[in-house]
Parts: C-alpha cells; structure tokens; sequence
C-alpha cells in the first residue's frame, strides 16, 4: 500500500506522488463498465414466444464473419471485467 497522501497534483490521470489513477478517470472508467455490462444484460436477456419459445429480443449481428467474431471477443472481454 501506498503512503501518499495525494499532496501530488494529478497529471495525465494519475497522482504524479503515487501514481493512483485520478477519481474522476476512476468514475468514467466506472461509467463504461457499467454501460458495458447493460448492454451484455440486454444482449443476453430472453423473451417467450406465444408458443413457448426462447428467443433473444436484442441482438449484434455482421454479415462479415471476422467481424462477427470480434463482437464475441469484446463480449467475453467485457464479461470477464469483475
Ligand atoms: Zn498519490
């Protein structure tokens, strides 16, 4: 742990005594994990249909398939932020 006690002026994000992100970077990182993790919420959410059929209401598609593939990527990546 750290002794600073932030007498440091914040330069570039960071306490330039310790080096401990800013706490207005801290909330807009916080802000996007959040938006984030809503938005795997909403891609993830299922409906039933009349006849008893799960389907997905909202979802990401491409019709290039790379792309495709890098859409799973950020997903799992945004899934596996705590
Ligand atoms: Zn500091």
């Amino acid at each position: 742990m750290s002794e600073c006690k932030h007498t440091g002026f914040y330069s570039n994000a960071h306490c330039s005594g310790c080096g401990e992100w800013a706490p207005t970077i801290i909330a807009e990182l916080q802000a996007v994990v959040d938006a984030a993790k809503g938005l795997v919420a909403l891609l993830e959410g299922t409906e039933e249909t009349d006849d008893g059929r799960e389907f997905h209401p909202v979802t990401i598609s491409s019709c290039r398939v790379h792309k495709t593939a890098l859409i799973a990527e950020y997903l799992k990546a945004i899934k596996e932020v705590k």
